[in-house]
């Protein structure tokens, strides 16, 4: 059980953090709480968004207990085929809601971004069902839309409360609770480039999120078996996992103990950067293949050299034009000034040593790679049509997609 009270408030490291999502039930019995939660809350006329899937997972057992309760407004139920978070959803959603006082989703990362989208649209706060562990967004305050054909990331809002049963993301198709997997293993690079930065170039660093999430991601490696095993265990663990990162993000205000290199390949790839590698593959499914591949990278990185002073940095300018083409302009302009012009020469001397140890106590590449694919987990690049040379490509290439310093950039930006 995640305890709220722990998270927000004044800190340690000089913030004083805040937590949009005031109540979270992942215990066993989390939905017959919920309609008296509601009404406690205020809520009167709770509008259910769902799909074909999730409303038989547990839409309609929900349904039935709002009803009991008198709070049930209605449901939008998607039933067409793929559906996707863009403007065909959002218009089928708008056009059926009303006379409610709160939206619901109950589903998995898409319906929550096409509920998030449409409660912000109409200033009406929602609360979050998940129904399978697939994606740290579900607490998240931004929408993953996808609008004219183009993903993009909209301001949103976070839910006020969430509710989910471990029992119901158990029975959810292996392929979600892969990718969830996938996008919390992924936190260990983040992590570590997040202390990275923060001992070399003073970037704000938060000890207690940095423990949180790291202790959330060792739960979830240490019971990856579990999962296929259907152990619920092992399932209240990623969800958590999920949750508690999301809750990070929260707390920082935007994405750094949660996102880094193996995020940026994965956003490199939808914005058609490389050609042939499919985009369409569920988050977590890419953030972990490349979190794999990261993990061997970083693991051999020579320090000593990489940081050897003076650290000489190369133009950025020729690489952004060669492969960012037509959006080159813009992100030169989001570069600017380069994150890794932040690096402090003393703060190097000072901190190498350590630095070299985060690195160093990452998880074994391989290790993880058998546990990963014993589930179901894609691990190789070319599953989802991406060759090694395409590989390659984006490891040199997508440091810019985001200015952050990250180990991916140093290794591409430091001239040897
Ligand atoms: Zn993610
Ligand atoms: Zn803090």
């Amino acid at each position: 059980m995640i305890k709220l009270n722990n998270l927000a408030g004044p800190c340690s490291c000089g913030h004083n953090h805040e937590v949009i999502t005031a109540h979270i039930d992942t215990d066993k019995g989390a939905a017959e709480r919920m309609p008296e939660k509601l009404k406690e809350s205020g809520f009167s006329k709770v509008w259910m968004v769902c799909d074909t899937n999730t409303y038989a997972a547990a839409g309609e057992k929900i349904e039935a207990l709002l009803c009991k309760a008198e709070i049930f407004a209605g449901k939008t139920l998607l039933s067409h085929e793929h559906i996707m978070a863009d403007e065909y959803s959002v218009e089928l959603t708008e056009s059926s809601i009303n006379n409610y006082d709160l939206l619901l989703a109950v589903g998995s990362g898409t319906i929550h971004d096409i509920t998030r989208y449409v409660a912000f649209q109409h200033n009406t706060p929602f609360v979050s069902f998940p129904t399978a562990a697939s994606v740290d967004g579900f607490v998240s305050s931004v929408a993953a839309m996808e609008f004219g054909g183009l993903k993009v990331t909209l301001s949103s809002r976070s839910p006020i409360m969430l509710f989910a049963e471990p029992e119901v993301l158990k029975e959810a198709p292996m392929d979600l609770t892969c990718a969830g997997v996938g996008d919390i293993l992924g936190k260990y690079t983040s992590l570590a480039d997040w202390r990275m930065a923060h001992l070399i170039t003073g970037e704000h660093f938060c000890q207690r999120i940095y423990d949180l999430v790291l202790k959330a991601t060792e739960i979830v490696h240490a019971n990856i078996a579990g999962l296929s095993a259907g152990n619920l265990t092992a399932f209240q663990g990623l969800l958590d996992g999920l949750i508690i990162s999301g809750l990070a993000m929260q707390m920082m205000g935007h994405s750094r103990p949660a996102s880094s290199g193996e995020h940026h390949i994965s956003h490199f790839w939808e914005m058609g950067m490389v050609e042939g590698v499919d985009p369409n593959a569920l988050h977590g499914e890419k953030v972990g293949m490349n979190e794999l591949r990261l993990l061997k990278l970083y693991k051999s990185a020579d320090w000593d050299k990489l940081l050897a002073l003076p650290i000489k940095l190369r133009d950025i300018k020729p690489d952004i034009r060669l492969a960012y083409k037509d959006l080159a302009d813009e992100i030169i302009e989001l570069n600017t000034p380069d994150s890794a012009d932040a690096i402090d020469p003393e703060l190097v001397k000072k901190n190498l040593e350590e630095v070299k140890a985060i690195y160093a106590a990452l998880p074994d590449s391989d290790e993880l790679m058998e546990l990963m694919a014993g589930i179901g987990c894609t691990v190789a690049p070319e599953t989802l049509s991406c060759s090694e040379e395409a590989m390659q490509y984006s490891i040199d290439y997508a440091c810019y997609v985001r200015n952050k310093l990250t180990l991916l950039r140093l290794l591409r930006i430091v001239e040897r």
